[in-house]
């Protein structure tokens, strides 16, 4: 997924009628700037918090209720990381699997969304949310949801970058590290709720006694 090399940029799939193209190969060329990174990972918290900001503003919402919806927001969260990661990133085909695959050629590399389309998706998930549910609710769910995917961003950053002491963060780091060398498996990375529960989850093989098959 998306990161310091969330590797979902949006390079150019093979073939595009030409219109497609003058498009996309900005696109291309901008989702794997260090720049877009950056900005990528300031315009992803901030459209949370405003999101956030905007439901408590128009809110009238009851707190118990507030609670639940940020509990299904960050719940709901989990699934889309895992999701996109397994059957966008991971698909047969198309720009996502591309930027994808370049981050697991170069995880230091730089390759992530163009930073302006997810804070449009957030802003059309508020929208969408809004059809049913009080405007309040529905912001406060898109911006939790925001929430989730800036802290995604930020820790697949982080799991790249940062040598971790602590024997818990280097096994939260470890879960990531290990899908990159085994793709069909740990799609979560901030979370391996969803591996556990779809069986993604890495099993080491057992190793067999030499002159066993
Ligand atoms: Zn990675
Ligand atoms: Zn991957």
């Amino acid at each position: 997924m998306p990161s310091a090399s969330n590797g979902d940029s949006a390079k150019p799939a093979a073939r595009l009628p030409a219109p497609l193209e003058w498009i996309a190969r900005p696109l291309a060329r901008l989702s794997v700037s260090h720049f877009n990174l950056r900005a990528g990972l300031t315009s992803d918290s901030l459209i949370s918090v405003l999101l956030i900001a905007a439901g408590i503003w128009i809110g009238n919402m009851r707190p118990a209720l507030a609670a639940l919806t940020v509990l299904c927001g960050l719940f709901a969260f989990t699934f889309i990381e895992y999701a996109a990661h397994r059957w966008l990133f991971h698909g047969n085909t198309g720009p996502f699997k591309t930027g994808h695959d370049h981050h697991h050629d170069n995880p230091l590399g730089y390759d992530a969304l163009p930073f302006f389309m997810p804070p449009l998706f957030m802003c059309a998930l508020g929208a969408l949310f809004a059809l049913v549910l009080p405007a309040g609710y529905a912001l406060l769910l898109a911006g939790v949801i925001a929430a989730g995917y800036a802290a995604y961003g930020l820790s697949h950053v982080v799991i790249h970058v940062h040598r971790f002491k602590s024997p818990l963060m280097r096994r939260w780091v470890g879960f990531h590290n290990i899908h990159h060398f085994h793709p069909e498996a740990n799609f979560g990375v901030t979370t391996g709720l969803w591996d556990v529960i779809l069986g993604t989850r890495y099993k080491r093989q057992p190793r067999h006694a030499p002159g066993h098959a």
